[in-house]
């Protein structure tokens, strides 16, 4: 048997996704007792810190930490109390506490802990024992990572998917192969159905084959306006049309659920590119960053940041959707 009969490499790489949390128990060290010569402990200091502080105080740092958290997590409430609870040997002469207070002392022996921040290896797939509702030939799959995490912990990951073969047009019409990885960046729903049967409807309908020849004509122009635009335009710019078209794609059409590194990936630059341009436009309050997503703030400051070719991809979209025939049957 030949190497390449025996496996074929394929263009996919597996990332990490920093996005990916749980929230960690946080336990402040002892200190030695030449360094601290009182006789409490570290913790007994924070929630000291936190039991000075007037309840309007509690509240409003309470309500900050879960506007930055609970989006992320379940039962953060609950977590906060049960921290408190395994920390009651810091309370020690401070009974009784308000609920708020228990809770804000809970968040500050608590830590957020991204667990594939660091890499992502040791790729292993199973045939997922679900099978059901897929479309012909795809197959639902489990797949388990090892991933390093801040401080170089290390986890066991699992992800599950479903592998479907080809997307799009060229793949179901033309040479029948997929040649390229398709990422879906942000959460939505779609269609699928299988290529003999999108065949068979696209020989046999007009109208599907005018969608289809109108649908390459924009990817057409969008491919030679972004190759302008890579080129000419600033990051900047071409992050604010990006996060608009996004956005108009999207159910949210405000919050975008991307990272920055997918940002990165987008815009093939470093992300440390990615993230000064984020810092900028987030200094000006048109959006907001916060882990993992982009918060549109100001749509219209965006709208000018932009650059041009949001413009022009517009109006080149609404020229092709109001044509009257099909650009190839002429
Ligand atoms: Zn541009």
């Amino acid at each position: 048997m030949s190497k390449s009969t025996f496996f074929n490499r394929q263009a996919l790489h597996l990332r990490p996704d920093p996005a990916r949390v749980v929230v960690r128990p946080f336990k402040p060290a002892t200190e030695p007792r030449d360094f601290n010569p009182t006789d409490k402990s570290r913790a007994n200091h924070i929630v000291e810190r936190v039991l000075a502080l007037d309840s309007a105080t509690v509240a409003a740092q309470l309500a900050d930490v879960l506007e930055s958290f609970l989006g992320r997590h379940r039962n953060l409430l609950q977590t906060f109390e049960s921290r408190a609870l395994e920390m009651e040997v810091a309370f020690e002469g401070h009974v009784p506490f308000t609920l708020d207070q228990r809770r804000l002392i809970g968040a500050y022996f608590l830590h957020e802990y991204s667990f594939e921040a660091a890499a992502l290896f040791n790729p292993s797939i199973v045939r997922h024992w679900d099978q059901s509702g897929l479309k012909p030939g795809a197959v639902r799959f489990i797949l388990s990572l090892r991933g390093i995490g801040e401080g170089h912990v290390s986890s066991v990951t699992f992800r599950t998917g479903v592998w479907d073969g080809a997307l799009g047009v060229f793949e179901a019409c033309g040479t029948r192969q997929s040649a390229f990885l398709a990422e879906v960046q942000v959460e939505g729903s779609a269609l699928v159905m299988a290529a003999d049967d999108y065949r068979r409807m696209y020989e046999a309908s007009e109208a599907l084959r005018t969608a289809v020849h109108k649908y390459v004509e924009i990817l057409l122009t969008e491919a030679r306006q972004f190759v302008a635009c890579n080129a000419l335009h600033s990051v900047e710019a071409r992050l604010c049309r990006s996060v608009l078209e996004a956005l108009e794609r999207s159910r949210d059409g405000r919050t975008l659920p991307a990272t920055q590194e997918v940002l990165a990936q987008m815009l093939g630059v470093q992300r440390t590119t990615v993230t000064a341009a984020i810092s900028r436009l987030q200094a000006s309050g048109s959006l907001r960053s916060t882990r993992g997503a982009l918060e549109v703030l100001d749509a219209g400051a965006l709208e000018r940041a932009a650059c041009c070719c949001r413009d022009t991809l517009r109006m080149a979209r609404s020229e092709i959707y109001a044509s009257g025939e099909a650009a190839c049957d002429e």
